[in-house]
């Protein structure tokens, strides 16, 4: 039997085959979940659309995560598709483009409040409507990064979303826990995507990371998969308000060793 079997999943995030939702999404496909598609822009359309079909998802709606009307519609529409659903994956962050370089003093207030709201309260949203199809339990699952823990060069306002979203995952877990849903989230490594190159400086991050983790490589978006699968099937059962580091182990080092040994 597969781990997903019976399972129906929505997945919001994915623009193209680098996304990391997509990763989500063909290793739920793997473990026979049925699953639907939410993405952002228009734009992305004829990017989402040929994965769908890859994979056999007739359920493809675009909504703004910053729109109510959108979300409300979107989930409208799951609820006649699908009836229940046992799964959310939130897979959506953005910061303005110049919140993403330089000083984190500068962050301007519209800048922050957009990543804020985008990446972090998008999933508060998106949990309420989603609960409401969780008749039987169920869990939610959304992606971040080390930049919430710690401060890391350019990922600025981005690490401030990380942190009200890791604490969303907290305070959603202990208010939904009694009713038997779920929520966690992935810290995911740097892994090259769309959104990840609007980071200054990404490509060395990622060279950074590769020489130092204690795996000495990086991650990619298939193991954030397998991990999702594990967390959303009914092997996580018992856990719920965990943030899970994907990271080939970068997390766990107080001193990271250079490339060039020290003794
Ligand atoms: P991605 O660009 O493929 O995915 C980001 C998604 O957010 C896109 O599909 C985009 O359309 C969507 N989005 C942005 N604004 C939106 C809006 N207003 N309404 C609806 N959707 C909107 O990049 P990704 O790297 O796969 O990012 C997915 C998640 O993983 C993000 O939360 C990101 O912060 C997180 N993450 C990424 C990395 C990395 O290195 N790539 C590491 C850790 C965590």
């Amino acid at each position: 039997m597969k781990l997903l079997e019976g399972k129906k999943a929505l997945i919001f995030g994915i623009a193209n085959k680098r996304s990391i939702a997509w990763g989500i999404a063909k290793a739920f496909h793997e473990q026979g979940a049925e699953i639907g598609f939410s993405y952002g822009i228009p734009q992305l359309e004829r990017r989402v659309m040929p994965l769908a079909e890859q994979i056999g998802v007739s359920f493809v709606e675009m909504a703004d995560v910053t729109k109510d009307e959108d979300i409300t519609n979107v989930f409208d529409k799951a609820a006649a598709h699908f009836g229940s659903i046992d799964i959310l994956v939130h897979s959506v962050a953005f910061a303005k483009q110049e919140d993403l370089t330089g000083r984190f003093v500068h962050t301007s207030r519209d800048g922050f409040s957009m990543a804020l709201d985008i990446s972090a309260y998008s999933l508060v949203a998106l949990t309420r409507q989603a609960i409401g199809l969780m008749s039987d339990g169920g869990s939610v699952l959304t992606m971040t990064y080390y930049g919430a823990e710690k401060a890391v060069p350019h990922y600025n306002v981005m690490g401030v979303a990380k942190a009200a979203l890791e604490a969303s995952v907290r305070y959603l877990a202990a208010d939904l826990g009694p009713d038997g849903i779920r929520v966690n989230a992935i810290s995911a490594g740097p892994i090259k995507t769309l959104s990840a190159a609007g980071i200054a400086g990404f490509r060395k991050m990622l060279r950074y990371t590769e020489e130092r983790n204690p795996l000495r490589r990086n991650v990619d978006q298939d193991e954030v998969g397998r991990t999702a699968v594990w967390l959303c099937s009914d092997l996580g059962s018992g856990i719920t308000g965990e943030v899970v580091h994907v990271d080939a182990g970068y997390h766990i080092l107080g001193m990271p060793e250079p490339p060039e040994k020290w003794e």
